[in-house]
């Protein structure tokens, strides 16, 4: 009798099995997209602070699960019904991952703000395999000259700090100040130069001072060395603080250092709470906010900015088949600064 080999085309993936355990890689058949959605063939996923949620744990995530939102590729295959979208084209996905067009958020046209928005990573599995399937409403184009790997970072890391400057009421010439010299600060520290604002870092230690000068910092703070908040009011006090390092506790100290109208911009993500008084909020005017990526749309924004000003991410590079490590160097915070796997 004769039989049919069906040839099953494998591929590698770096898989969290469940909650807290060790990353795996395993072999598993590519997935063909459905409709609405492209294959995408990954050339480049970051490895992001917001990855241990997978890793970790997180209601709703099912196991096994592949990490990754920031991740830059090329369309290998398309789905029913799309065509907005070529094969061969480049393209990235990043925290935004999709959003189903009906809910009342999606209705008066805040995609960001879906109810039933979707996570690369999270909701699906993200980039941290060789292919991946993503619907059409998560994907952005990349421009020609940036490569994968300076891309990926700036899918989720890029766009956050990139979207929170550029909507935070600050013009150019203001003081606006970056706290952390990492991850997500040494973007911040480039975007605000090219914004034309007057940047201060501010970092615990002397260590990052000339770095952050030529990242475009004309001013450095160490919070160690001296009070950070009364540092930037004898410069005339923040219109802007981009709060980019994990410390509730260090983003409290800072408060007092915004001038009138100033805001605090949220965007380090840690469970413990920020300390603040309602004085510190009422005389001067001051606001707290928060602030999470963007659409597909602010992600070519982003990238597009970044090709005309040189705006980069600094990255250190590691194989799909070195996840685990590459992940245990982003969390150990000494990465100068994003880890991006490479497939
Ligand atoms: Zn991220
Ligand atoms: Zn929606």
């Amino acid at each position: 009798m004769a039989t049919t080999r069906v040839a099953i085309a494998p591929m590698k993936v770096a898989q969290v099995p469940k909650p807290g355990a060790d990353f795996e890689i395993v072999e598993r058949e590519i997935p063909n997209p459905d409709a609405g959605q492209v294959r995408i063939k990954v050339q480049a996923c970051g490895v992001c602070h917001s990855d241990s949620l997978t890793k970790d744990g997180f209601p709703g995530i099912n196991y096994p699960r592949v990490p990754g939102h920031e991740v830059a590729g090329i369309i290998d295959e398309l789905g029913a019904g799309v065509s907005a979208w070529k094969k061969g084209q480049r393209v990235g996905v990043g925290w935004h991952g999709g959003h189903d067009g009906t809910c009342p958020q999606c209705r008066k046209g805040d995609f960001r703000n879906c109810r039933n928005r979707k996570t690369p990573g999270i909701s699906y599995d993200g980039g941290y395999q060789q292919y991946m399937v993503a619907p059409v409403e998560a994907l952005a184009a990349i421009p020609e000259s940036l490569s994968d790997v300076e891309a990926a970072p700036l899918l989720c890391a890029g766009i956050t700090t990139f979207g929170a400057l550029r909507q935070s009421g600050a013009v150019p010439g203001d003081l606006v100040a970056v706290q952390g010299v990492g991850g997500l600060g040494h973007l911040g520290i480039q975007f605000a130069n090219k914004f034309g604002f007057r940047v201060a870092a501010i970092g615990r230690g002397p260590e990052n001072a000339a770095l952050a000068k030529k990242l475009g910092a004309s001013i450095y703070i160490d919070s160690k060395a001296t009070n950070a908040a009364e540092a930037l009011q004898k410069l005339g006090g923040a219109q802007m603080i981009l709060a980019t390092a994990p410390s509730s506790k260090a983003m409290s100290e800072l408060i007092d250092g915004l001038g009138p109208n100033g805001k605090l911009m949220v965007i380090g993500a840690t469970f413990d709470p920020i300390e603040v008084t309602p004085p510190q909020l009422i005389f001067g005017n001051h606001v707290i906010q928060g602030w999470a990526a963007g659409t597909p749309a602010d992600s070519e924004d982003t990238l597009r900015f970044s090709e005309l000003t040189g705006v980069r991410p600094m990255i250190e590079t590691y194989p799909l088949e070195k996840a685990g490590e590459a992940y245990a160097r982003m969390m150990s915070g000494n990465a100068q600064f994003r880890v991006v796997l490479t497939m």
